[in-house]
């Protein structure tokens, strides 16, 4: 693979189980540069038996893991914290590869998972139970946290060390072990944080990493959902399979943290800073191509400021640099692949059929680079009726609508299966507090478009999932509370 790394054996083919990298299948399947879909490197196409082994050794390692003094577990995460962070540059190379960002948000995005692994190593150390005033004369009540056992961690591509690093963080922390299995996209970048991991000293089968194509990735997590040995399953992805995972654990009734699809409103009150808003808007929207799950999928602006906002929004647009991840100037990258950009492209034809104005961007560029390059763009007089009010668009397209009054935002804001994140500009106070209350999400950026950080609790209500990533709230996720209560003293 043509990648220049100061540590070429960061490029892992091979499953990670038990504290080995094997191949047993001898199959591979192909992960391809999203910039010009060439071939980057061939991994292992894992099936159910690598499935099943991953879980014999995390299974294995499980007793040795748990009974760890705490500290002992957060000073294996410190030292793997030490070496993602350095192996920033080799690691955003290789993100950037396989997943397409520019380089300057690939760099972004490593320390953004190395902050997960910080948080995490310093709250294995604070995860307190409760001591419960005596009730009865003799009785003593105590309550305890456990981790909940061998967890099964699924993720998406479009951060493909965030979305592992704050799954295995919480899980080490809490003393689990792990099975993984990265998305098909991107899973080079997985494999070499264990690699890390292993050199951070995460004993053998505490962490096992597993691939395999799409075609597969049903047969292999089957795997998991059936062995009662998984105590837990955590997914970053889209709702239908979120729902899947739910419906076939329950037969052995595994907890679950499900991160699902968003269609986050992004709303500009007449009262806002419109100037604060559109930097807001093109912060949270046009990271990463718009492929965030939090991105604002909506943008509703009250009609006094419409124009103004859209005036603003179209030039700032206009002027993003969409180019190769690797040229330091690009702020736009390549979509994930064909799928990612038709689907795209169909928001966009469906959107002008029924009446939208595309201002600026929306068609194909950068053909000699490759074929995944789309210009951002402004579509305004969107309206209910268009599916990208209904569907997330997962690409750097922002769909204006306007509106009159207060009642009627909240009601089209809220009227959509998903909770996940939310943002509204206003300089009103008691308005700020009313529509926090009123908007149906577990995330709301109150006058900010960035809202992510290890600090705070990561999630969705209603179809966008449940569970929490990052902040205290990250690692009960996978603990079980226990009682205990001594009588006869
Ligand atoms: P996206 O639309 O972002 O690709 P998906 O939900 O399709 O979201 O994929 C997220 C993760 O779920 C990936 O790791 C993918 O391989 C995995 N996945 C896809 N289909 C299934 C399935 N039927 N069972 C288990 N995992 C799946």
């Amino acid at each position: 693979m043509q990648l220049s790394l100061s540590r070429a054996d960061l490029i892992r083919t091979h499953n990670f189980i038990g504290g080995r990298w094997v191949d047993s299948s001898g199959r591979t399947f192909g992960v391809r540069d999203p910039s010009n879909d060439s071939t980057i490197a061939e991994v292992v196409d894992s099936d159910g038996s690598d499935a099943r082994a991953a879980v014999d050794a995390a299974h294995a390692a499980l007793p040795m893991w748990r009974a760890a003094p705490a500290r002992a577990r957060a000073q294996t995460l410190k030292r793997w914290h030490a070496l993602i962070q350095q192996h920033e540059e080799d690691l955003a190379r290789i993100i950037s590869r396989e997943q397409g960002k520019p380089l300057a948000e690939a760099r972004g995005e490593i320390l953004y998972a190395a902050s997960y692994v910080e948080w995490f190593a310093e709250e294995a150390t604070r995860c307190y139970g409760d001591v419960i005033p005596e009730t009865v004369r003799g009785r003593k009540m105590l309550v305890i946290k456990e981790g909940v056992g061998v967890v099964a961690a699924i993720t998406p591509w479009n951060f493909p060390a965030a979305m592992i690093a704050r799954k295995i963080a919480p899980a080490l922390a809490a003393g689990c072990t792990v099975v993984a299995k990265p998305a098909e996209d991107t899973p080079l970048t997985s494999l070499a944080l264990a690699l890390l991991a292993e050199e951070a000293g995460v004993p053998a089968g505490v962490l096992n990493v597993v691939t395999a194509s799409r075609s597969r990735a049903a047969e292999l997590v089957d795997v998991w959902l059936a062995d009662v040995r998984v105590r837990k399953i955590t997914f970053t992805g889209s709702t239908p399979v979120g729902k899947h995972l739910a419906r076939e654990s329950s037969s052995t009734l595994k907890r679950l943290s499900l991160e699902l699809g968003g269609n986050a409103p992004f709303i500009v009150f007449d009262d806002a800073d419109v100037d604060a808003s559109v930097d807001g808007l093109m912060a949270a929207k046009f990271r990463n191509g718009g492929q965030t799950c939090v991105s604002p999928n909506r943008v509703f602006v009250q009609a006094a400021v419409h124009d103004a906002f859209v005036e603003k929004l179209v030039a700032r647009v206009a002027a993003l640099r969409v180019g190769p991840p690797s040229d330091a100037g690009s702020q736009i990258g390549p979509m994930i692949n064909q799928q990612a950009i038709r689907k795209i492209e169909r928001h966009i034809a469906d959107a002008l059929a029924h009446g939208a104005r595309l201002v600026v961007g929306g068609t194909r560029v950068l053909d000699s680079e490759g074929p995944n390059y789309l210009a951002p763009a402004v579509l305004t007089g969107a309206t209910a009726a268009m599916l990208l009010a209904k569907e997330e668009t997962f690409g750097p397209v922002a769909a204006v609508f306007r509106f009159d009054t207060e009642d009627e935002v909240l009601a089209a804001a809220n009227g959509t299966p998903y909770g996940l994140a939310a943002y509204f500009y206003s300089r009103d106070l008691k308005r700020i507090w009313r529509v926090s209350a009123a908007i149906e999400c577990g995330i709301v950026g109150i006058n900010e478009g960035l809202v992510s950080s290890e600090t705070a609790p990561f999630g969705g209500i209603k179809e966008s999932g449940y569970g929490r990533e990052g902040s205290r709230h990250g690692l009960d996720d996978y603990m079980d509370v226990k009682y205990l209560c001594q009588g006869g003293l």
